[in-house]
């Protein structure tokens, strides 16, 4: 469509482009517009690539344990045992193909999960404005683009208000860039070419038509090559805390290693058992499946939230939601239910009841005028409140209830122009041409509007006392946790901000804003969880107040800042107080980065809820930053780690729980893992101490450590959560992993099963000697497989529903116990691994004795000692 020998768009009049591009303002007819997406195709850019399956299976090999493996199928080739060394080289590609499968797999699950946006674009299609797919946009659409939102591809100017974008993205320019539809001249550099909007770029303000010139990889992003990558690759902090304890144990393991060897070899065993048997060691101390099981701890969790509706943008967001101990959050539409009726209306010196009554009476309707004019037509759709403005939907609505329709009005005063509504502005003004000249209608904050007025309703100058009259009104209706509005009018010089002043005051309305459905239950759930909730506002300090008490965000001794006050105080005192700040009213955008950046001040980890364009400094501030999926700026969601899909506060909640299952996960496999390799380690170890033979040969380690532990600890990461989630307080960010209390848990639990494991060797060496080695291997595989339940939950999981809740545990129980079952029947598997057939006695004791630590640990759990 575009060829290069004519002139660049940003040179061109607008209506010679129309021209170029067969297009009209009108825009293009659906079916031209999918005639054209079928010839250029789709405008979307080749989206970042996914981590390659080649990095991914070099990680797998770079690992120490495939070192320590490779050395021990050498030594084993060396001392002429082919078997042997086949065996290695067989665990070796098998624990490599599991860990890359595995790994991949997750890894994809994760990718698919991240949460990227199909954006939305407003396109002129069949002559109405529509929201479509913004990979459907072709050239020569015409579309409509507003503060927030990401310029969907590029396009020249047609009309714009206001209009600035930023264009970091492209041109590396920090300052949002003034736009207009004037053509600029041809030579003109990319950063400097005014008349055009380019995709990837952000629009800060104002709103604009724009003619698409083009699309996907025609566009200058796609040219150059820049990656719209709005998800930066950050590894989890967990992840890399993981891994690195994972190097420290390979040089604990190692140590121990070379401790066993040097007492084998001092009772005289072979000088190849020894080296050997060192190096399984080596790779039965160190959990080599710890970082893969994270990376499947993360990918369940996040599969699960975003079952119950938050999606997750960074990964590190995930842990952080496990320590948050502070959720800001905006208080209109999140915490309140948006769905807002006009109930009261003060003017002319009377309180007016409109919560009941059908029709107004007459002295209401100067007041409804005002309002219906000051306000945005909105496309009210029946049924849904979220759509639009919900301040100008109210509004229109109570006038129309009063039979007045915005419509009706405009037609006799044609409009001339609007000062928008912005939260740092905190009013509307709307400009009408009528017969007594050029009339300005505003509607705002009640202190503000009053600031631009010097006339009361009666025409009369607006003395104190008439002052002191609104402000008593405001606050009899702000105490009853009303949203206050008041209304102005009056003749203006010029349709602009600037020639705001001299109105005349009309009035307060007041709206009933009602608690969202369940948010009560859920800022008490959250305290339960050690959690506390600040609600911020744009209204003013009693209404937050009153609405704070209703829904339990302000405790009987919660304060309330407002930010005028947070504005007048230092750091410093800031900092002391904000700790018991439960609401903050009266405030912009802007204040929410102070709030967040002073809360982390004073040790606390926040999650920030935001939605619009100036919250994105704030959202990127906080430890979690959660935008709303739905009435979310574009800004926002690219700025968020979270982002709720259902736009309900409860999802956070939930959010909250899933990432404290996830990390419970990771430890509850650490756990397991762990006390298993130090029973591993232990076994081998006290036998040499007592002078007893080897009880295990180096490939049955292997085989237990790569082949029956693996899929117990998979199961791990499936887990449902604990019972008591959301009522223990918030994990310390601080506190390691492996803390005292857990470690000697860990040890506790690879004694008792080095002990029942030991016993049985103990008595086979003496009752069964030929099968000795085989019943300490099969006490030792069934010990651990039983050992899962301990593993499983901090409570006892003997309840049928908690043994049942995690179908992969039973699983993996069925399935590590199989496979011990094979490599005794199953040839040749049984004659590599030196594994005899027991008969019913010895079966006995080696069950016998495999059940002590799970039914030890299943014992201390009921009677109440946490492990
Ligand atoms: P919140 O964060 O609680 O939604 P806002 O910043 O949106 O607060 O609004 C702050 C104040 O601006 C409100 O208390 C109200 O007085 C005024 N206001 C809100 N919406 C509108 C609107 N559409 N038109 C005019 N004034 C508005
Ligand atoms: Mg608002």
């Amino acid at each position: 469509m575009t060829s290069p020998e004519v002139s660049p768009p940003h040179a061109e009049p607008p209506g010679a482009l129309f021209g170029r591009l067969i297009s009209t303002p009108e825009g293009l007819s659906d079916r031209e517009a999918k005639e054209r997406l079928r010839r250029v195709g789709p405008n979307r850019l080749d989206p970042a690539r996914p981590v390659s399956a080649w990095k991914i299976l070099a990680d797998q090999l770079r690992s120490v344990v495939v070192v320590l493996l490779v050395a021990a199928a050498a030594i084993a080739l060396l001392l002429r045992e082919p078997i042997e060394a086949a065996a290695i080289a067989a665990v070796l590609v098998i624990n490599t193909v599991v860990g890359f499968v595995t790994e991949w797999r997750a890894r994809r699950a994760m990718a698919a999960l991240i949460h990227l946006d199909v954006p939305r674009a407003f396109a002129i299609r069949g002559g109405q404005l529509r929201g479509i797919d913004a990979e459907t946009l072709v050239p020569g659409d015409v579309i409509e683009i507003e503060a927030g939102q990401q310029v969907p591809a590029d396009g020249r100017i047609v009309t714009e208000t206001d209009l600035r974008t930023s264009e970091a993205a492209l041109t590396g320019e920090s300052l949002p860039v003034s736009k207009a539809a004037d053509a600029v001249p041809l030579d003109t550099p990319l950063a400097e070419r005014t008349s055009m909007a380019y995709k990837g770029t952000t629009v800060a303000a104002g709103t604009a038509r724009v003619l698409v010139t083009g699309t996907g990889a025609a566009t200058e992003v796609g040219r150059i090559g820049v990656l719209v990558r709005d998800v930066q690759d950050e590894p989890a902090p967990l992840e890399r805390r993981l891994d690195e304890l994972g190097h420290r144990l390979v040089w604990l393991a190692l140590a121990v290693a070379a401790l066993v060897s040097a007492l084998g070899a001092l009772q005289g065993a072979a000088f190849a058992l020894v080296v050997e048997t060192g190096i399984a060691l080596a790779v039965a101390a160190v959990p080599e499946a710890l970082p893969a099981v994270a990376t499947i701890a993360l990918a369940v969790g996040m599969r699960r939230m975003a079952r119950r509706r938050a999606l997750v943008r960074r990964l590190p967001a995930v842990e952080a939601l496990g320590s948050t101990t502070v959720i800001c959050t905006d208080k209109t539409r999140t915490l309140t239910s948006g769905d807002m009726t006009v109930v009261r209306l003060w003017t002319a010196g009377q309180d007016i009841d409109l919560s009941r009554a059908d029709t107004a009476p007459p002295e209401a309707r100067r007041a409804l005028d005002v309002a219906a004019l000051a306000s945005r037509e909105q496309i009210v759709q029946p049924g849904s409140a979220s759509e639009g403005d919900p301040v100008d939907v109210a509004m229109l609505r109570a006038a129309a209830r009063a039979g007045i329709d915005r419509r009706a009005l405009v037609a006799r005063t044609p409009a001339r122009g609007l000062v928008p509504f912005s939260s740092d502005r905190k009013f509307m003004a709307t400009f009408h041409a009528g017969p007594e000249g050029l009339m300005a209608h505003m509607k705002g904050a009640p202190g503000r509007v009053l600031g631009f007025c010097t006339r009361d309703g009666r025409g009369q100058a607006l003395d104190a006392a008439g002052r002191q009259a609104v402000v008593a009104a405001n606050d009899a209706f702000a105490a009853a946790g009303l949203r206050v509005l008041g209304l102005a009018t009056g003749r203006v010089a010029e349709p602009a901000e600037t020639s705001l002043r001299d109105l005349t005051f009309i009035g307060l309305v007041g709206l009933m804003d009602p608690p969202a459905p369940g948010v009560r239950d859920t800022i008490a759930q959250l305290r339960t969880a050690g959690l506390r909730t600040v609600m911020l506002t744009g209204d003013q300090r009693l209404t937050a107040l009153a609405v704070g008490r209703e829904i339990g965000v302000v405790a009987a001794d919660g304060e309330v800042v407002d930010g005028r006050e947070l504005d007048a105080m230092s750091p410093e005192s800031f900092a002391t107080r904000v700790g018991r700040i439960a609401a903050f009213s009266r405030i912009t955008p802007e204040h929410k980065l102070r709030i967040v950046t002073a809360l982390q001040a004073s040790g606390e980890i926040v999650a920030m809820l935001g939605d619009g364009v100036n919250d994105a400094p704030a959202l990127k501030k906080a430890d979690v930053g959660v935008a709303m999926g739905r009435r979310g700026t574009d800004v926002a969601k690219q700025a968020a780690a979270i982002v709720l899909q259902d736009d309900r506060f409860e999802t956070i909640a939930a959010a909250v729980e899933e990432g404290r299952v996830i990390f419970d996960n990771i430890r509850k496999f650490v756990f397991y893992l762990f006390s298993c390799n130090v029973a591993e380690v232990l076994v081998l170890l006290v036998a040499g101490v007592l002078g007893w033979p080897m009880p295990l040969l180096p490939l049955q380690l292997l085989w237990l450590n790569m082949v029956t532990d693996t899929f117990p600890a998979l199961a791990l990461a499936m887990e449902p959560g604990d019972a008591d989630v959301m009522r223990r307080p918030p994990r310390d960010p601080q506190a390691a992993i492996l803390s005292r209390p857990f470690l000697a848990s860990i040890m506790f639990y690879g004694a008792l099963i080095t002990a029942s494991s030991l016993a049985a060797y103990g008595w086979a060496l003496w009752a069964r000697p030929g099968d000795a080695k085989t019943v300490a291997f099969m006490t030792l595989a069934f010990a651990q497989t039983f050992h899962l339940g301990n593993a499983r939950s901090t409570e006892a999981v003997l309840k049928p529903a908690r043994v049942v809740a995690n179908r992969y545990a039973l699983g993996a129980v069925v399935l590590s116990m199989g496979l011990q079952l094979v490599a005794m029947y199953v040839e040749p598997l049984a004659r590599i691994l030196h594994v005899t057939v027991l008969d019913a006695g010895a079966w006995g004791v080696v069950l016998a004795l495999a059940v002590i630590p799970a039914v030890v640990g299943q014992a201390l759990k009921l009677s109440g000692v946490r492990r």
